[in-house]
């Protein structure tokens, strides 16, 4: 089978399976030999490795992922993709191609068959509609992956891995940084994708904390407190935490354990690190 990190092998396959692209699957076929080749350095694939794919699509990454890796398995919704990558993978004996959902996808018993339980490396060209719960459920649940290295959106990479004093930096920021180091590994132009997004695109490479950056006393309540102060972008910190119906707290603990913290009355969530966040969330818990 021809290599098909090309337009031309790409367009061809395409028409003779009569392949119509899914917009409610997020389908934009990477074309771009480049792009595929940085992916797989970024996620220092060796032949040690066993790499979880999210929608190989037609086999395109997989391709790439089956030369470097010692095992692939990969996870595909479209069921009329099956014999595509059946017929584009067909060279390569270390490839597993598994029809399904990725958000319901037991990835724990993918790591016991194929990896014997050991953390698997994560690569794919995302579907845009379910970035976050991937990203954040492959982060959150006790899932044995160690690095994630994945197209997104430009925006979202963005979002991923800035701090304060960004207009970016919000819950999504926090809530990958708790789990991961988060880096950007290339800035990607829509022409190399077929059909092309409306959207410019980056790759992001997440590598899981051994060890969690900060501590907080109760996860739950550090997290109801970045959900609230960001809810409300516009409001101080402290009526953020006084308005939210998830939280227990009037105004005036919020203002009070903010002060404690050193900050301003007024200061506002969009300002605080998370190490701040999680020491307002250890005040806030005794309260
Ligand atoms: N890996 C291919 C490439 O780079 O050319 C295709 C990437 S395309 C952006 C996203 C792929 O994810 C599509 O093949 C789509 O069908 C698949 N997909 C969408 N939702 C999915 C889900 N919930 N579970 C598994 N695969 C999904």
């Amino acid at each position: 089978m021809a290599n098909l990190g090309n337009p031309k092998a790409t367009i061809e396959l395409i028409q003779k399976h009569g392949i119509t692209f899914q917009k409610k699957f997020g389908q934009n076929f990477l074309i771009d030999a480049h792009v595929l080749n940085k992916i797989i350095e970024a996620a220092e694939i060796g032949k040690d490795d066993c790499v979880l794919e999210i929608g190989p699509g037609i086999g395109t990454m997989t391709q790439y992922l089956a030369e470097a890796a010692g095992h692939v398995a990969a996870v595909e919704i479209d069921k009329k993709l099956i014999p595509v990558l059946a017929e584009t993978l067909a060279g390569y004996k270390n490839v597993t191609v598994i029809q399904g959902d990725i958000l319901k996808t037991d990835i724990k018993a993918i790591a016991d068959r194929y990896n014997g339980g050991r953390p698997m490396k994560v690569t794919a060209n995302l579907p845009y509609y379910i970035t976050t719960p991937i990203v954040m459920g492959l982060l959150e649940n006790d899932i044995p992956v160690d690095t994630i290295t994945v197209m997104v959106q430009k925006e979202v990479a963005d979002r991923m891995r800035v701090g304060p004093g960004s207009k970016d930096y919000g819950a999504l920021s926090l809530a990958v940084q708790y789990y991961a180091k988060a880096e950007l590994v290339a800035n990607v132009p829509p022409n190399c994708f077929i059909p092309r997004p409306n959207v410019g695109s980056a790759v992001i490479r997440l590598t899981k904390y051994k060890e969690k950056p900060v501590r907080a006393r109760d996860e739950e309540l550090l997290f109801r407190l970045i959900r609230a102060s960001f809810n409300q972008r516009r409001k101080t910190l402290a009526n953020g935490i006084g308005n939210s119906p998830e939280l227990p707290f009037t105004r005036e603990q919020a203002a009070q354990a903010i002060g404690r913290l050193g900050l301003p009355a007024a200061v506002r969530g969009e300002a605080l690190t998370l190490s701040q966040f999680a020491g307002l969330s250890d005040i806030l818990e005794r309260v």
